[in-house]
């Protein structure tokens, strides 16, 4: 099993810390050093690995600064290797590596940005997306394109449905009040979104969630919702076209 600890940093960033064993403990995307190594000496963890969903640098911020002290590996994206400060193992798509007694499957999920990797825990079913799929919400298409931003999400979309889904921010509110918009019927996302109205209140995060919700609930993995279609006058269009219109509503979305 492994143990996972959420740090939380600058306005809304999410740090992970993910720990196997006595020999394995990784930190997914510090944007930060001083909070991981804070944390890492609260549980007595040693830092071996850097996981890096992608190169922006509140993703990488602190890579170099870790692996000077810790004198970590740095695991990222093989497609965007040269962005990746003081990478050292570069996989792409279904490499997997053993972590602990843990299996881990690398997806390639472009799109956010030209090159961006997901970590995908086989036993734990738990995965690390970075800003690909948000609670409630999907990274915004900055490098890549449209077709290459839906093709990696219905990749994630493909996982076993009980998925914790370990994403990189906490935007869940803003996400779902644009979703309320986008499909407004939506029991499921109507009862969600007052669980996440109360947990902001108190300061509580979001953020593991589970992919079944996310494909109940989340408008950027349901092109498919009539309700969706027609709100979008996008009814029998394929899933690329209304993923897409959903896509540029939300750049536009000030909620
Ligand atoms: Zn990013």
């Amino acid at each position: 099993m492994i143990s996972i600890k959420q740090i939380p940093v600058l306005s809304d960033n999410y740090i992970w810390l993910i720990n196997a064993s006595e020999e394995f403990t990784a930190v997914v995307d510090p944007a930060i050093p001083d909070p991981v190594i804070d944390e890492l000496k609260k549980n007595n963890w040693k830092l071996t690995h850097i996981f890096n969903t992608h190169h922006h640098n509140d993703h990488t911020g602190a890579n170099l600064e870790l692996k000077n002290i810790t004198n970590c590996k740095i695991i990222g994206p093989k497609s965007d290797f040269q962005r990746i400060p003081g990478i050292d193992i570069c996989y792409k798509d279904k490499d997997e590596f053993s972590f602990g007694n843990e299996t881990v499957r690398i997806m390639d999920i472009p799109g956010h940005t030209k090159g961006h990797i997901a970590f995908y825990f086989n036993k734990s079913q738990a995965l690390f997306c970075g800003d690909t799929l948000f609670a409630l919400g999907c990274g915004r298409v900055f490098e890549g394109t449209m077709e290459q931003m839906w093709d990696s999400l219905v990749k994630i979309k493909n996982l076993p449905k009980e998925t914790k889904v370990y994403c990189a921010h906490e935007y869940t509110l803003a996400n779902g009040n644009f979703a309320l918009t986008i499909e407004p019927e939506n029991q499921k996302l109507k009862i969600r979104m007052n669980e996440v109205i109360l947990k902001r209140e108190k300061g509580i995060s979001t953020v593991p969630s589970i992919l079944l919700d996310e494909i109940e609930t989340n408008p950027f993995l349901r092109p498919d919702s009539i309700e969706i279609q027609k709100k979008l006058s996008l009814v029998g269009s394929s899933d690329l076209e209304v993923f897409t219109k959903i896509r540029l509503l939300k750049d536009s979305f000030r909620g």
